[in-house]
């Protein structure tokens, strides 16, 4: 049998996201391609946390940030290994965000 407590239900006030999450959407969007980044994308971003999707990291035409600038290092075919400039990095936070926000 069963039965309802009462007081106990849950209240889910879920109708509208907070502006924090449309603003995250809005950073969903890959600025390179305009398009989401949807899971399971996988999400890259640079060191200063602009966020692009797997394919344009993949694509390797990526050379620098598209917002910030930020050297990639991948200015030659020669040299993978050098110094200059820092690759991008999953950015498994966001994944995480598109995850809550796209389901
Ligand atoms: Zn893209
Ligand atoms: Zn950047």
């Amino acid at each position: 049998m069963r039965e309802k407590r009462n007081g106990e239900e849950e209240e889910s006030d879920r109708a509208s996201l907070d502006p924090t999450d449309s603003l995250i959407a809005e950073e969903l969007e890959c600025p390179v391609c305009l398009e989401e980044m949807r899971p399971p994308k996988r999400i890259f971003s640079c060191s200063n946390a602009h966020l692009f999707c797997e394919r344009c990291n993949d694509a390797s035409r990526l050379r620098s940030c598209p917002k910030c600038r930020e050297d990639f290092g991948r200015s030659a075919s020669s040299s993978p290994s050098s110094s200059s400039g820092r690759a991008p990095a999953r950015n498994r936070l966001a994944e995480r965000w598109a995850c809550k926000i796209f389901s």
